[in-house]
């Protein structure tokens, strides 16, 4: 059994939570490869190091004196290892960045620093052997990993015992130090999963795994005990926020488990990810839904035109505009005649007025307009296959409670229903989606059970 492991950043925050790490990787000898963020935040207050090193960046670029920023990072960095009575000179890693920073340093070099420090320092806490991020993680020129290579230099590394290696951050075929997007470490992790075939790979964090929905919104949601790489793919994509969207395909490429766990809570089981949870499961999954997920602030263009429909090649001709502004469209509702377009407000704003200018004079519709404010909410779940009643359901609960649907979208997979509502019914709808679906089902089985 060989599992890959990876801590996020508040599961190395401080010496205390380098404990519980240790307690976690030694409770269980198939945790060879540890995978670790940088230092998060201690609390509310404190600072990530990876946002520090950011703007230590900035400052070296406005001229701006970083001293006391790079003192705060390096107080952390002390404190745990003097904390842990750790050897790792210190001295010697803070002068060599130092030195860097006063001749012109990368940000990339800078802001992998994190990652580096929390890897070197655990390597020696674990016993196990660092193996920097740089040697090991290997980016094509594309900026693409270069899985070949990566494995030459995993195995060339990988020694008897255990080892570390830095997250979020690996090298060009030229040696310079590249990172990838923020939240990286969970693709590092997944990348070897991938190479070492893991049985598991398990990314800890701070949560006992993914809820049914978002816990600022719904009071104690369940915990989702399994879900497939699909359904979080579309929770994801809407805003729920658990794992790097590109750690999902180095492992799903291998059907290699994912389990979401808790440093602060290892005997909670987690969340599991598979591709599939096997034929009991396909038959009869354990709620109808696995997630409700949304995000508020979408800009929603409708254009309707007599005899639209009849026309063929119109929705390229249309979607063709937004390509050119380069804005991505997250989905198209449409009826006949008429078709929705839906963006981030973010996205679209800067060049809402030319594309809609775009749209009068190349489709000559006799509607065109845009609104704001709207949300989208994400109804996911494997169950709902070929299950009749359950957009019934959702809209009669939606009328029930004077939510107007202003956009409905389901595609043929039956994976998700996708329904747009103005932002100031968000989290009411998102309450009673979850009221419908999920307690209401606990209570009618609870009833069930004592009959
Ligand atoms: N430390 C990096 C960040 O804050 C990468 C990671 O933690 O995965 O984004």
């Amino acid at each position: 059994m060989i599992k890959v492991v990876k801590f996020g950043g508040s599961s190395v925050a401080n010496a205390a939570q380098f404990r519980k790490v240790k307690k976690i990787v030694s409770d269980d000898p198939s945790r060879m490869f540890v995978v670790t963020s940088a230092c998060g935040k201690e609390s509310h207050e404190d600072h990530k190091v990876t946002d520090l090193l950011y703007l230590c960046e900035a400052h070296i670029r406005y001229g701006v004196s970083y001293e006391p920023l790079f003192e705060l990072i390096e107080k952390k960095y002390r404190t745990i290892r003097d904390e842990l009575h750790l050897q790792t000179d210190l001295d010697k890693e803070f002068a060599f960045i130092r030195s860097l920073m006063k001749k012109g340093v990368s940000t990339d070099y800078l802001v992998s620093r994190g990652e580096y420090l929390t890897g070197k320092l655990l390597a020696e806490y674990l016993g196990f052997t660092f193996a920097d991020a740089a040697d090991v993680i290997s980016f094509r020129y594309d900026g693409e990993i270069d899985f070949e290579r990566t494995d030459m230099r995993l195995r060339e590394r990988c020694g008897k015992g255990g080892i570390v290696i830095p997250g979020f951050y690996g090298a060009m075929p030229n040696g310079v130090i590249r990172v990838m997007s923020r939240g990286g470490s969970d693709i590092t992790g997944a990348v070897i999963a991938n190479l070492v075939n893991a049985d598991v790979y398990e990314n800890w964090t701070d949560v006992s795994g993914i809820y049914v929905a978002d816990p600022r919104i719904v009071n104690n949601p369940l915990r989702i005990p399994g879900i497939t790489y699909n359904e979080l793919r579309q929770m994801s994509y809407l805003g729920a926020d658990v794992l790097h969207d590109d750690a999902v395909f180095p492992v799903k490429e291998k059907n290699i488990p994912i389990n979401i766990r808790n440093t602060n809570g290892p005997d909670d089981p987690g969340t599991m990810i598979l591709e599939d949870f096997g034929e009991a499961d396909r038959t009869c999954p354990p709620h109808a839904i696995t997630g409700i997920t949304g995000r508020k602030d979408y800009t929603v263009i409708t254009l309707v035109k007599n005899h639209a429909s009849a026309e063929i090649g119109i929705l390229r001709k249309m979607l063709a505009v937004f390509e050119d502004y380069r804005v991505s469209i997250e989905c198209v509702p449409s009826t006949v005649d008429t078709y929705s377009f839906i963006a981030r407000t973010e996205n679209i704003s800067h060049c809402l007025y030319d594309i809609l200018s775009r749209l009068r004079d190349l489709i000559h519709p006799d509607v065109l307009k845009a609104e704001d404010n709207l949300a989208l909410i994400a109804v996911v779940g494997r169950g709902m296959k070929e299950k009749p009643g359950i957009s019934g359901k959702l809209l009669s609960e939606f009328g029930a409670n004077t939510i107007n649907i202003k956009v409905i979208s389901q595609t043929a997979d039956e994976l998700s229903i996708l329904v747009g509502v103005m932002n100031r019914d968000f989290e009411k709808a998102i309450r009673c989606i979850y009221d419908k679906f999920i307690t209401e089902d606990l209570t009618i089985r609870k009833s069930s059970d004592f009959d």
